[in-house]
Parts: C-alpha cells; structure tokens; sequence
C-alpha cells in the first residue's frame, strides 16, 4: 500500500464538568463525549525523499511543527521508525478553533492511518498512549463514539450509544482562548451548578434522549456566557426553533441544538444559514464507527 485516505470526526460534548484545578495546572473533567458526522479527510502518501510535507486546503493552517498532525508523524516515528517520507493533504471541514477538537481528530486519524500504513500493529491502547502525549482530546478521537472522559481527558469508558438525533452546529465569529476560559473559570463561588454526569449516563442506559438533553450542560459557560453574549443567543434561538436544548461545545464558540424532528432541524439551519450569527453552520447527527 502506497497511500491511504482516512477520515478525522469532529466531536462535540454533551456534558462538561470540572471537578477541580490540579497543582499542576491541568483540570480534572467529567465530560460526555460524542463523534458527529463532521469530518476532516487526510491523505496520506509514502514518498522516496525522506521529509515530511504537510498540505492543508486552508491557507492560514501552520503546516510546520504546530500542526498537530505533523507532532503525530514525528511522535508516531519515536515509537515505529518509518523508512520512507510522507505528503500529507487535510482537507479541512471542521472549523478550527471552535470546540470541535478539530486538531486532536487530524492527529488521532494520523496516528490511525500510519499504523495501518505501515502495518505496525500497535493496539488502540498503544495509539493512545502516543496521542495522550499531543493532547488530552486526542485519546478520546482514537476511540470515538459515545464516552466518557476523565482525568484530563485520558481516563475513557465508553457509554451506550446516543439516541439519534439531529445536531446543528453554528460557529459564531467571535475567538475564545481555551486557556482564558479555563483560567477564569472560578469553581468556588456560590452559585456554580455542576452538569450532573451521573443522571446522564443513567439516560444514555434508558436510551431516553429527552431525559439526556434535559441534563446536558457545560460548566465552562460561566465563563463564556458573560463575556460572549452571542452564545446564548444563539442557544435562546436554537430553542425558540424546537431544539430539545442547546449548548456550547467545550470552551467554544461553536453552540449546538439537538432536534429530535428533521423538519425542524432543517428549518432552524436554514434560519442560521440566512442569519447573521455564523458563518459556519452544519447540520449533523452523531457518528458511531463500525465494530
Ligand atoms: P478543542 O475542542 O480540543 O479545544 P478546538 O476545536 O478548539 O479544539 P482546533 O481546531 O483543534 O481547536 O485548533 C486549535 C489550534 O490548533 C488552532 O489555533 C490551530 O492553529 C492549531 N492546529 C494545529 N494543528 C491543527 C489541525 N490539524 N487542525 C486544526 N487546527 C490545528
């Protein structure tokens, strides 16, 4: 096999705790993930030369060592040496820097297609451990579906599959710095109300969407949702349209509504579409791979 063409999912999460800030830095999280039909497409191609070239249909995509994808090569080559170059085009859909862990998906489906290309055999489990190493997301990306995630994100177990649904997306064109979301996320005040985790993995076992949606929340709103009024606009509209409920993915700014009627759905995308609140807006559903 010379080449190979492998899809990179964009996740959203249906719930996100913060449990507390560890000494080091990072943040404990109890967070619900889902894969959504939304993807990225990466070619990837042996060459003789032996250097990396890494190609994006995005121009303003760093190409060199930021990309993740090219953090992956390298990290990937540390644990099985490749004898041979590589050119690697990704096709960008997922917007970048919008929640969608857009990066951690290219690097996962990376990481994915060079042990199938070189055949090296490593197990999920040994994917994992390289991908931990370029981003909390990154495991999750590897195992995809519904999950949930703790830890940093590393700790994963997955959960019964999300009833389907339509999930829209809209992206609003206002930048969120993670790191300032984080860092202003304020745990000890009075009136924090932490996403309750536990009754949404219990919905996810009834298959009951109306009680999951019901539940679904994201702590880091308490952030955005004072700095960044437009989020709960769009989350107030998204409603006023018949979504069974609406909220940001991860420190944003991409929001999501969940419909359980396509027609609905449709037409809430078509208002969006026409709207001055995103430029990047899609209509999806959740993504399960094949076992
Ligand atoms: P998360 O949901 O994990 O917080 P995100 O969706 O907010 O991620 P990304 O789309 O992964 O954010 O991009 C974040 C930053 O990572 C961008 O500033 C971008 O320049 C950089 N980056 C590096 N590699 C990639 C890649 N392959 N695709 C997108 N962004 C990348």
């Amino acid at each position: 096999m010379n080449s190979i063409t492998i899809k990179a999912y964009a996740k959203i999460n249906l719930g996100l705790d913060v449990i507390r800030k560890r000494p080091d830095g990072y943040h404990d999280v109890s967070m619900i993930m889902q894969t959504l039909n939304l993807y990225d497409t990466l070619r990837i191609k042996k060459t003789k030369s032996k250097s990396l070239t890494l190609r994006s249909n995005l121009h303003f995509l760093p190409t060199d060592r930021r990309n993740l994808v090219y953090k992956a090569v390298e990290l990937f080559h540390e644990k099985c040496p490749i004898e041979s170059g590589l050119n690697i085009h990704i096709n960008k859909s997922i917007p970048v820097a919008a929640g969608l862990a857009g990066g951690s998906a290219d690097a996962a489906a990376t990481l994915k297609g060079l042990n199938n290309l070189f055949n090296t055999g490593l197990s999920l489990n040994e994917l994992m451990a390289i991908g931990v190493k370029l981003g909390a997301d990154v495991p999750y990306c590897l195992l995809m579906g519904t999950a949930l995630s703790e830890g940093i994100g590393e700790i994963l177990k997955p959960l019964p599959h999300m009833p389907d649904c339509y999930i829209l997306l809209v992206k609003p064109s206002v930048s969120i710095s993670t790191k300032y979301v984080y860092e202003n996320l304020r745990l000890d005040g009075n009136n924090i109300s932490h996403p309750d985790i536990l009754t949404m993995i219990s919905a996810l076992e009834e298959g009951s969407l109306d009680k999951l949606s019901s539940h679904m929340d994201n702590i880091l709103e308490t952030v955005t949702a004072k700095e960044y009024p437009i989020i709960e606009k769009i989350k107030e509209i998204m409603k006023d349209r018949g979504a069974l409920t609406s909220l940001m993915s991860c420190s944003g700014p991409t929001v999501f509504g969940i419909f359980n009627d396509k027609e609905k759905a449709e037409s809430a995308y078509s208002y969006f579409k026409s709207s001055r609140y995103g430029k990047q807006i899609f209509l999806t559903k959740p993504y399960f791979p094949k076992e």
